[in-house]
């Protein structure tokens, strides 16, 4: 069995083959913890919860590290403006270290909502100071980095093929990146490893370190975190789209350059969620979170089955319109699902053979760069199929379900709105009581289905006789 990966690198379908037998090693970048993730952030957690499922399903045992950023991720990737921590505690007059644990609290809130299970490791970048300066040295005794006006930088044009991920020039990149002219930079693409607080005088979170107290550059901590969790050799690493031309190519850089051999062999990225009338921006203030769409009455698993309509590598465009089509069609899947959870026979039994010709084709599609929109369409055949029983059936869905994750086992049939008339009730249960008193059990039992036929149970106690609807 093959497993397919678009590789940004190679700019192609891949067949995947991990660097240890039987085990995947994947790294994928977290989030920045000084606000709420947008849907946009969350797909692409989505997609890479898919990728990690989808290679358990086929037998690998993944390790999946990622990292959490409360320190060092200023406004822009390349270097400008303020640390985003710091900006987000100003904003809600809090500590930098109460935004970091709120937001990551609140992240995971929302992961959990979101089926998304949590990773193996979650590695916190104020945790890893220690890590990151030892990284530095290693680089500062390989030669690629230099100091100016306090801060440390690296030196890209000493790391040959920088661009090779991003598959541009310098000058493309350069202009991509509009990044202020930095004086202190020898190339206007070379990235700080450790700012002083030459920088920021007033940077709350600081550490000793031997350039200088101050703090670490954001690209740094992902390199030496998934080394120290996943080891030289890294099987895949993934993030959104917008991290190939600055972040991943600064990881690279760093890490190999620390390294001096080739360090991830797969690297994945999830293209853009945009909404209906642009991009989706956090620092503007302005963005949807999946509290916003349980506000508007959706349920967040509605999100996830949006997302999983359409391919991670395409551009997906959001309106409420179109999660509404979604929840509609989700809603028609999980009611076929409960009739098929509730019409299950005794006599059903299991065909081998049968179950094992529809999962192929599942795991065709997941296998095929993750193409879960394919996976819907083998789990409606499986639900129209004639040639499959019901338990057949179910048992295919919750095997579908471990990639999906929508919550399909849990299918129940809507509860149908019963109005009673209450008087009515009351008058034949008192009747019931005289009837049996007299033991009239003929005519006892007859108001018991009479009221049965009304859908009323009734609960005889020592205490006297209860009711509920059924
Ligand atoms: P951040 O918290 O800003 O570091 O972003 C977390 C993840 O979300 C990163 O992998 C980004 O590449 C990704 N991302 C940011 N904006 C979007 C978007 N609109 N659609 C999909 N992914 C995004
Ligand atoms: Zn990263």
């Amino acid at each position: 069995m093959s497993f397919y990966i678009y590789n940004t690198m190679s700019r192609d379908k891949d067949e995947f083959e991990s660097n240890k037998p039987g085990k995947v090693g994947l790294y994928t970048c977290g989030p920045t913890v000084y606000n709420y993730a947008h849907i946009g952030n969350l797909r692409t957690y989505i997609f890479e919860d898919t990728l990690k499922k989808s290679l358990e399903y086929v037998g690998y045992k993944v390790k999946h590290v990622m990292n959490i950023t409360d320190v060092g991720h200023l406004q822009s990737d390349s270097d400008e403006g303020e640390d985003k921590m710091a900006l987000g505690a100003e904003r809600e007059k809090k500590t930098v270290w109460e935004i970091a644990k709120y937001y990551e609290d609140a992240f995971f809130n929302d992961c959990k909502k979101l089926n998304i299970a949590r990773p193996t490791v979650v590695c916190r970048a104020t945790e890893h100071i220690e890590d990151m300066i030892k990284f530095i040295q290693k680089l500062e005794e390989r030669g690629f980095t230099y100091q100016a006006n306090g801060n440390v930088y690296f030196e890209i044009d000493k790391f040959e093929d920088y661009t090779k991920l991003a598959n541009l020039s310098i000058d493309e990149l350069e202009a991509g990146s509009r990044i202020e002219v930095d004086p202190n930079k020898k190339n206007p693409l070379d990235f700080v490893l450790w700012f002083t607080n030459s920088k920021f005088a007033n940077q709350i979170m600081q550490w000793d370190s031997p350039w200088g107290r101050g703090f670490p550059g954001w690209h740094l901590e992902c390199s030496a975190m998934s080394m120290k969790y996943l080891g030289e050799y890294i099987d895949i690493h993934c993030g959104g789209m917008d991290h190939v031309s600055v972040h991943h190519t600064n990881e690279i850089a760093q890490s190999e350059g620390a390294i001096g051999h080739k360090w991830v062999n797969y690297w994945m990225h999830g293209e853009f969620l945009v909404l209906d009338g642009g991009k989706m921006s956090k620092s503007s203030g302005d963005f949807l979170t999946v509290t916003r769409l349980e506000e508007e009455g959706f349920d967040a698993l509605d999100y996830r089955y949006f997302c999983l309509q359409s391919r991670y590598r395409k551009q997906l465009v959001f309106s409420f319109k179109s999660l509404k089509d979604a929840e509609n069609s989700y809603r028609r899947l999980k009611e076929k699902v409960a009739i098929i959870k509730s019409s299950i026979e005794a006599d059903h039994s299991i065909d081998a053979d049968k179950i094992k010709a529809y999962d192929d084709k599942f795991i065709k599609e997941i296998t095929d760069d993750l193409n879960m929109a394919n996976a819907l369409t083998v789990l409606s055949e499986v639900i129209k199929s004639k040639d499959l029983n019901n338990a057949e059936k179910f048992e295919l869905i919750k095997k579908f379900d471990k990639v999906l994750s929508l919550d399909l086992e849990k299918a129940e049939l809507p509860k149908v709105e019963v109005n009673v008339d209450e008087d009515l009730v009351n008058r034949l249960i008192v009747e019931r009581n005289e009837a049996r008193a007299s033991k009239n059990w003929a005519r006892a039992d007859e108001i018991r289905k009479e009221l049965s036929d009304m859908n009323v149970e009734l609960l005889d106690s020592k205490d006297g006789t209860t009711w509920k609807v059924k």
